[in-house]
């Protein structure tokens, strides 16, 4: 996932036939697909597997330092997300959620940076942990937040001077 665009590489990461092609075929078929999805002849469903926990990160021990910056990556939803209904998704590339022009979900209180529709917030909201992720944690989780990990051990380290 990235914050602008979406990483095609992580959504067809269990994909065995996506990971069996050369990267010049990658390129062929997602070239391909985008152009298939801007005109509106493709649609990407999310594939999440069944019985995966969700994950344990006390996000509001974090909030002062991420801000919610996993509210800004880009999925697509699964068939029975979409079909509930209760998640927005971008009309220009069914079905990614949908991100405002501030890069943040539509779901996002703004203000408290929570999810307005916790009960009903996607499967990969549910079990995103992001202390290995670079793209919330640059420098690694800071030791002061350390704790909202379990089992996390924090090297003085990757006490992060950005947060
Ligand atoms: S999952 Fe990580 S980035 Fe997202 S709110 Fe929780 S601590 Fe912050
Ligand atoms: S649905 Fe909720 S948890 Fe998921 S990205 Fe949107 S605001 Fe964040």
């Amino acid at each position: 996932m990235s914050n602008s665009e979406i990483d095609w590489d992580t959504e067809f990461a269990d994909d065995p036939d996506y990971q069996a092609m050369s990267p010049q075929q990658r390129k062929k078929l997602l070239s391909v697909m985008e152009k298939m999805i801007d005109m509106g002849m493709a649609a990407v469903y999310g594939d999440e597997e069944d019985e995966v926990p969700d994950a344990k990160v006390d996000c509001a021990q974090c909030l002062p330092a991420c801000q919610a910056r996993c509210c800004t990556l880009i999925f697509a939803l699964t068939k029975d997300e979409v079909a509930h209904g209760h998640i927005q998704h971008n009309p220009a590339r069914p079905y990614f959620i949908a991100r405002d022009e501030d890069g943040y979900c539509p779901h996002m209180d703004r203000q408290s940076f929570g999810c307005t529709i916790w009960e009903h917030r996607p499967l990969r909201c549910r079990r995103y942990d992001c202390r290995d992720d670079s793209m919330i944690w640059p420098e690694g989780v800071p030791v002061e937040f350390g704790s909202a990990f379990p089992g996390l051990k924090v090297s003085p380290k990757q006490t992060s001077e950005a947060s």
